[in-house]
């Protein structure tokens, strides 16, 4: 049996969620201080490499890791070589194009021809602004862009923005939206072709542990002739299980799977319906 190698973030903001993720799948990822930079995590069978989260598409591309998580941004950036698996449930953040709070530029395209934009994006900004028809110049840096206005190095900056607070603090304003990004799952072409099965199989329990995040299960005692009413604003997945209780004729037990967000609306429309013993658990895995 071919072994997978997957490579995550070794450090930065995507690193503990891709550990927690693969933990989640049943491989044994070692603490972040114990750590050598490639661990055979399962039986001989998986392998995890820690990289740095800019090295990961290369090494995916090359097939020295067959799967990998990374950045959406690094990929748009740096990563035309890989296959795009899975959109993953963390690391959301924007590349945001922002100008100092004192500049009088209210738009992107009110940025004049031979503006300096300080980015650790270069190539992302170059065709973002070749689609505005203006000729920028870029500042590439390794990371604070936040900086560069304050310190004269660059009129502009375009950077990653999660809640808008490190913008804020270093005085500068949003202007556009250049990509949404989160964490995604990419594979290797190469490693799909020889080790496809293998790959699937690792693909499709990450697949489950992401349905499977965003729903909970939900158990309530139900009064039956409520039922008809409960079934029209519970699908479910195929439909709600029901069982009997012990006893009672009056009543059924009702298991059902919800999206997250839409427990607490569920909880109080099962109420007025007159349930009771509610519960809510998460779930593990969700093969749908
Ligand atoms: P870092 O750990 O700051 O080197 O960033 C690595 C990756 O984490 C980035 O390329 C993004 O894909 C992602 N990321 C998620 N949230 C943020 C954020 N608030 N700032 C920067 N990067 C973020």
């Amino acid at each position: 049996m071919a072994v997978i190698r997957t490579a995550i973030p070794n450090k930065g903001r995507l690193a503990p969620d891709a550990s927690e993720l693969l933990r989640a799948i049943g491989l044994r990822i070692p603490d972040a201080n114990d750590r050598k930079l490639l661990v055979d995590s399962g039986k001989g069978r998986y392998q995890v490499l820690f990289a740095s989260p800019w090295d990961i598409p290369r090494y995916v591309e090359s097939g020295a890791a067959d799967v990998g998580i990374t950045g959406l941004d690094i990929l748009e950036e740096a990563g035309n070589g890989v296959e795009r698996l899975l959109p993953l449930n963390f690391g959301f953040c924007k590349l945001c194009l922002a100008a100092p709070e004192a500049a009088t530029v209210l738009s992107s395209k009110e940025i004049p021809g031979g503006a300096t934009i300080a980015t650790q994006f270069p190539n992302l900004v170059r065709s973002y602004f070749r689609r505005l028809g203006t000729d920028v110049r870029i500042v590439e840096v390794r990371g604070a862009a936040e900086l560069t206005p304050n310190i004269g190095a660059a009129d502009f900056v375009a950077d990653l923005v999660e809640t808008g607070s490190t913008l804020r603090m270093n005085h500068l304003r949003i202007l556009d939206v250049i990509l949404e990004s989160r964490a995604v799952l990419v594979a290797s072409p190469a490693s799909l072709e020889e080790k496809g099965s293998e790959i699937r199989e690792l693909v499709s329990a990450i697949e489950s542990v992401v349905e499977a995040e965003s729903r909970r299960y939900l158990m309530a005692n139900v009064p039956v002739d409520r039922l008809p009413q409960v079934r029209g604003f519970l699908p479910g997945i195929t439909a709600p299980t029901i069982m009997n209780l012990i006893g009672r004729q009056d009543m059924v037990a009702m298991h059902v799977v919800v999206k997250e967000d839409e427990v607490n609306g569920v909880i109080a429309l099962l109420k007025d319906a007159g349930a009771t013993g509610i519960l809510v658990v998460p779930i593990e895995r969700m093969v749908v």
